[in-house]
């Protein structure tokens, strides 16, 4: 008898392999387990093992595996199905979910590079022989390939080796040498263990009696730490005795309080914290309403407004579930929204919430992955963004999707790219687990899901606490330019409502959607204007390093003095980015601070969290920013908010130009008065009777609804219609056209539904390679299945014609 497994390796070919295997390794082996494998002349992979079977493969004859990986399987059966899922819905190969569904240091091959992580508290006599050499080579070099290891050793088999240097922190991936994560971490002060009994406790206060204040703060510690039973942070040592950091830094330079840092994601909690949350009535009655919708709805949506309290009727909710020991997967659409909401989880659930994302090092993700693996009490909730729903969940109760309307769900590159909400609801069902959607801005889809009676619906239309909605008052751009009543950017209106409110201490967001909106140079004798040479776009100003770049590759070039096509010097900046906007504000508010937030400041790992947490300490009087202002963050202190212009965000070329905006501005409002102190919003705005605009105003996400859903109704989109878009690049212009309408033309004589294109995108070269789209409406009533295996079958044709080889196509299922 011939044994066989068959395995998926992390690639995008669409098919899985066999191996031959020993009968002993055949007993051994079970699904889900993974196995290093040998694969083309020399290259090495880490596979997943998906079945066992007796039959000879047809096309080639099976090599033999080189070892296998796992003493129990770290992929479950549920997972795996979901996977497959994923594969045939979103249209590519089930190695590319494999592949973006593990962390890398699960997936060892040839290629991965490792580095000595250099910890000095490993001990290299304790290291074996194999290990010790591995060290030594990279003793000489500062990183080495798997397959150079393999060389060094005089052995194919070495992924366990390295795998276990890895887990033991002697190794660590090149990739994470790039970026390590820093956690922002928080500083605790204890008392040093010679003090630990009351003797020389009394000892000690004897020796401070004339040391004052530093006795008084050795006072306080004691007070707090007999209190709250848990770590002791600086900050709250300092405001509970009111004293000076100086007091308490002699302190910790005499020994006397031991100074250490912990992870603000991971500060373990030494006792469940008490954290009591009372449900106001409103929120009380949403809590039922969601529990009784769950009795014959799988999915419900929570819309509920802004600040209304939804984090908390969702803790309630949870509690719930982990009561019956289930887990819970609470998924957010940004990385920089999880450490507010960890705070709030771990405060009152204490050790049971875990956080799993890519800034995650790789050690850290292997480790979530296995408390979720083994069902472990410290991974009960998990926390993460849509990549957390890989995770090897075995028995999900509840999944929790916070700002469900958020485009970020949605993955763009690489393959798979799914939609975490969609996928999330399928994994439920796996699971037969509830889903939880929620926001204040529902995404059209979902919303529609509920009028259809397909998903629940319960709503919360108050603020927590008598908060009222901000008021928001538009204003009229084009009058205010006709009447000279403009100071650059700022509006008479919006300059005397951000000095009113500066004057009380309180805070101000200024809002300003980046996207089409960046400036640029342009000359005012013939009108050039600077472009990248690489790509179809316009160089983007950046008057603060002087120079001109490109959005797209990166391309930069010294701000020029003349024009490069007549020589004049007369040049001028078009357009305005959230950068014109700060110097304006400079000028305009010199004593006053001002923080920026757009994809320049944040560029570092923790970019963000710095600044939300400089913005929430006040350090900041002001801050301006792009989209991310308008996702779910708290802050107390901010009355007033600012948006500069509504416009650009209603003239995307995109069919959810008008769902955007509405969504966007209504979230950036919902920033406003958050707590007791009433919050006022101001929009500048061209068209203030716009439709968009006006519901905004009017907080009227009814008539928002039934408008769009009216428009995709006509004009063939989701709800009623899926959409695939192919993008097809490629460097030899006359090849993309020729291949791009080869493609619409088959697929336009096999498919009787809407076929647009080919088209050419509004920046139709990057990195020069030349861009064409073709959008394919799929109606809601053609069997999806079919459609997708007939659109298959004419990517294949395609890739078989050898004159097209070097055309790249992506496949976008379901195009947000
Ligand atoms: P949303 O997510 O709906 O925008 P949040 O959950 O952030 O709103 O709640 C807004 C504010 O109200 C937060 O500061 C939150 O702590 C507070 N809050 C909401 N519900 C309660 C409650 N039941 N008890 C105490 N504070 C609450
Ligand atoms: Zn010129
Ligand atoms: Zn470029």
């Amino acid at each position: 008898m011939l044994y066989f497994i068959e395995v998926v390796l992390p690639l995008a070919v669409g098919k899985t392999f066999t191996y031959q295997v020993s009968q002993t390794e055949f007993h051994y082996i079970q699904e889900g387990m993974r196995v290093a494998v040998p694969f083309g002349k020399t290259k090495i992979y880490t596979a997943l093992v998906i079945s066992k079977h007796h039959n000879l493969p047809q096309l080639y004859q099976p090599k033999e595996i080189h070892q296998i990986l796992d003493e129990k399987p770290v992929v479950n059966a549920i997972q795996i199905e979901h996977w497959k899922w994923i594969a045939n819905y979103y249209m590519c190969s089930l190695g590319e979910v494999f592949r973006a569904a593990m962390p890398t240091g699960f997936i060892l091959e040839s290629e991965t590079i490792v580095s000595s992580s250099n910890d000095e508290n490993i001990d290299k006599s304790e290291l074996q022989d194999d290990e010790f050499l591995i060290l030594e080579a990279l003793e000489n070099q500062s990183s080495i390939s798997i397959q150079e290891v393999s060389k060094i050793l005089g052995k194919k088999t070495v992924l366990p080796i390295l795998n276990k240097m890895l887990q033991k922190g002697v190794l660590v991936l090149q990739e994470e040498i790039k970026e390590v994560y820093k956690p922002k971490l928080i500083r605790y002060v204890k008392l040093h263990e010679a003090y630990s009994n009351q003797e020389q406790l009394t000892e000690l206060l004897e020796i401070l009696s004339r040391a004052k204040k530093q006795r008084e703060l050795v006072l306080s510690y004691f007070q707090l730490n007999a209190r709250e039973k848990k770590p002791i942070s600086v900050k709250e040592l300092l405001e509970f005795s009111n004293t000076t950091a100086s007091v308490l830094k002699s302190l910790i330079d005499k020994d006397i309080f031991i100074e250490y840092h912990l992870n603000q994601d991971r500060v373990v909690f030494e006792e469940e914290e008490d954290l009591k949350i009372n449900l106001s009535l409103a929120q009380n009655n949403a809590l039922q309403s969601i529990e009784s919708n769950f009795e014959n709805h799988d999915v419900n949506l929570l819309h509920g407004v802004t600040a209304s309290g939804k984090t908390e009727v969702y803790i309630k909710l949870i509690e719930k579930y982990i009561e019956h020991d289930k887990q819970v997967l609470f998924l957010l659409p940004e990385i920089a929204l999880t450490t507010q909401l960890v705070q709030r989880l771990t405060a009152y659930f204490g050790n049971q919430v875990a956080v799993f994302h890519s800034k995650y090092t790789n050690n850290e993700r292997v480790e979530v992955w296995n408390q979720v693996l083994e069902s472990l009490e410290k991974a009960k909730i998990v926390i993460g963004v849509r990549s957390a729903l890989f995770l090897p969940f075995s028995n999900l109760g509840l999944i929790v999707i916070d700002e469900e309307h958020e485009q970020t769900f949605k993955q763009q590159d690489p393959a798979p790219r799914y939609h975490a909400r969609d996928a999330a609801i399928v994994l439920a069902k796996q699971h037969q687990a509830k889903v939880l959607l929620g926001s204040a801005t529902p995404s059209l889809e979902s919303y529609y899901n509920v009028s259809v009676s397909k998903y629940g619906l319960t709503t919360l239309s108050e603020r927590f606490g008598n908060v009222v909605l901000p008021e928001i008052e538009l204003i009229d751009l084009k009058d205010k330019y006709f009447r000279k009543r403009m100071n650059g950017h700022f509006s008479d209106v919006l300059l005397e409502n951000i000095t009113e409110v500066l004057g009380k201490s309180e805070q101000v967001i200024l809002f300003q959607n980046r996207r089409g909106f960046s400036p640029y140079l342009e000359c005012l004798t013939c009108g050039h204007v600077p472009h990248c040479p690489n790509c179809d776009v316009s160089l983007t100003y950046y008057k603060y390093k002087n120079q001109l770049k490109c959005h797209y590759c990166g391309h930069t070039i010294a701000n020029p003095s003349h024009c490069h096509a007549c020589n004049s010097v007369d040049l001028t900046t078009k357009g305005f980015g959230t950068e014109q906007i700060e110097e304006e504000l400079k000028i305009l508010f010199p004593n006053k601070k001002i923080g920026r937030m757009d994809q320049d400041t944040t560029r570092g790992k923790f970019g963000y969290e710095k600044i939300i947490d400089a913005f929430k300490n006040q350090e900041y009087d002001v801050l301006i920013g792009t989209q991310m202002l308008a996702k779910g963050l708290h802050f107390d202190n901010v009355t007033l908010v600012g948006v500069l212009n509504a416009d650009n965000m209603l003239n995307q070329p995109h069919f959810r130009a008008y769902e955007r905006a509405f969504q966007m501005l209504t979230q950036v409002s919902g920033r406003a008065g958050r707590s007791e102190k009433k919050g006022k919003v101001l929009i500048q705005t061209y068209n203030p009777y716009h439709n968009t605009i006006q519901q905004v105003l009017n907080n009227d996400y009814m008539s928002m609804f039934k408008e769009q859903i009216y428009e995709r109704r006509n004009f063939n989109y989701p709800p009623f219609y899926r959409l695939i878009k192919f993008t097809l690049k490629n460097r030899d212009f006359d090849k993309l056209k020729e291949s791009s309408m080869w493609l619409y033309n088959v697929l336009k004589q096999n498919l009787d539904m809407p076929i647009l294109g080919p088209e050419e995108p509004p920046i139709s070269r990057v990195r020069n390679e030349y861009i064409r789209t073709i959008l394919i409406k799929i109606p809601n009533e053609a069997h999806l299945g079919n459609t997708k295996k007939t659109i298959q079958k004419i990517l294949n044709s395609f890739e078989s014609i050898a004159f097209y080889k070097s055309v790249k196509i992506t496949t976008n299922v379901d195009y947000y």
